[in-house]
């Protein structure tokens, strides 16, 4: 019997791949998801050409959705374009998703790439508003059922109820 994969944060599971080199973790759930091995781990920002560390980025004007849509774009504080960075990454995550016919995702909170609840508003001051990152929200569209790393009892239960 095959398990259902779950696609997470490279972040969650100790890589520091952030934009700062930090990491989170470790977390129960996911140490005992990756001795399973269920776990597919990406960071969209890495995997679509970004360095770590790597200069903040937020969608002034807009959420993932918009960015999916061509109508906002991911910036740095100094107006660098990291649009295409995160496009390609939230694509390598749709990948990795139909590949493996992964379900539940569990991504990191807030982030502008994995955030499923909330991301920064694009002015650079730490206030954060509804909506999803990049990855996140591409995820969605495709039926994924994205989690955060709040949200663990959540995402194991949404595994379990796939039945495997
Ligand atoms: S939040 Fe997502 S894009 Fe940011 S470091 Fe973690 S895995 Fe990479």
């Amino acid at each position: 019997m095959t398990l259902h994969k779950v696609l997470v944060s490279r972040c969650l599971l100790g890589h520091r791949v952030r934009y700062d080199a930090g990491a989170s973790g470790p977390f129960d759930q996911l140490e005992q998801w990756l001795a399973q091995g269920r776990v597919v781990a990406l960071c969209p920002e890495v995997a679509g050409g970004l360095p770590t560390p790597r200069p903040a980025a937020e969608i002034p004007g807009g959420q993932g959705v918009e960015v999916l849509a061509g109508d906002a774009r991911v910036l740095t504080a100094a107006g660098e374009d990291f649009t295409a960075a995160f496009l390609s990454g939230a694509q390598q995550a749709l990948a990795l998703v139909q590949r493996f016919d992964i379900r539940v995702a569990v991504l990191k909170a807030n982030s502008p790439s994995c955030g499923n609840l909330l991301t920064y508003d694009g002015t650079f001051s730490g206030v954060k508003v509804g909506g999803e990152g990049v990855t996140a929200a591409l995820l969605k569209r495709h039926g994924v059922q994205v989690f955060n790393e709040l949200e663990l009892p959540a995402a194991a239960q949404a595994l379990a109820a796939l039945g495997r």
